[in-house]
């Protein structure tokens, strides 16, 4: 491969966390381990639904913050205040200041570097808001700030098809040679497959794959998993040439 062009959120770091850490800040109630990770899962489901329906014009960002808790909340058995959501949404974005990127990440973005591959990221928010977590990352310490797109700057989303062909336009991408790097079966599988471009699921929380419907490339469990596949691709290069 000779370009690698990643996801952000929940591939390059654990968005739970900052998801885990804003409930106990939150709530009174002592949430297990089980239910934080079933609370999280849940409201996974609920921001890429509501995003759907914030870029397709049908609500505001604000109004898509506070459903998007208050729905997670409702399916937890909970209720929660339109005022506390928004609340909510305010620890999370301080939460979301303290994110790290997985250990075996940064890693792999350092020995890609060094093997000079085309590095770039392609994540789905607000300029600014991602734009914060890209700094928060360091990501400019690997990749070039001009190969760092978000999708409210370039008016596309994952799965748009169009989101992809900006990249290919952009950084004069060979498809057989780039490779998609997500955790969102449908925005970064289906996406990317949709685009010709080949495709790794970071399916860290060991989601169901959808059946019927494009198949990644490479599926792996965990960022160590992730380093691997690569490895083995130098191997691979290496015995080519
Ligand atoms: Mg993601």
């Amino acid at each position: 491969m000779d370009t690698i062009i990643f996801d952000v959120d929940d591939t390059l770091y654990d968005q739970a966390m900052s998801f885990k850490n804003t409930c106990k800040r939150m709530f009174q109630e002592p949430f297990t381990e089980e239910e934080l990770n079933q609370f999280y899962i849940i409201s996974r489901k609920y921001s890429d639904a509501l995003f759907d329906k914030c870029e397709a014009g049908q609500m505001t960002v604000r109004e898509m913050h506070i459903r998007r808790i208050k729905d997670a909340c409702s399916e937890m058995g909970m209720t929660i205040s339109e005022e506390k959501a928004l609340e909510f949404q305010e620890a999370y974005v301080e939460e979301q200041q303290k994110i790290t990127l997985f250990e075996e990440v940064e890693e792999l973005l350092g020995s890609l570097r060094e093997q000079g591959k085309q590095l770039a990221v392609l994540t789905n928010g607000s300029t600014g808001h991602q734009s914060m977590k890209i700094k928060q990352l360091n990501l400019a310490k690997w990749i070039p700030e001009e190969n760092m797109f978000i999708s409210e700057s370039i008016g596309y989303a994952k799965p748009a098809p169009e989101a992809f062909h900006i990249l290919e336009n952009k950084l004069d991408l060979d498809k057989q040679k780039t490779v998609y790097v997500g955790d969102s079966f449908a925005n970064d599988i289906v996406g990317a497959k949709q685009a010709g471009w080949n495709a790794i699921w970071m399916n860290h929380r060991r989601r169901k794959m959808p059946e019927n419907s494009f198949r990644p490339d490479k599926e792996v469990h965990s960022a160590k998993e992730l380093v691997e596949v690569f490895e083995k691709d130098v191997l691979v290069e290496r015995k080519l040439n």
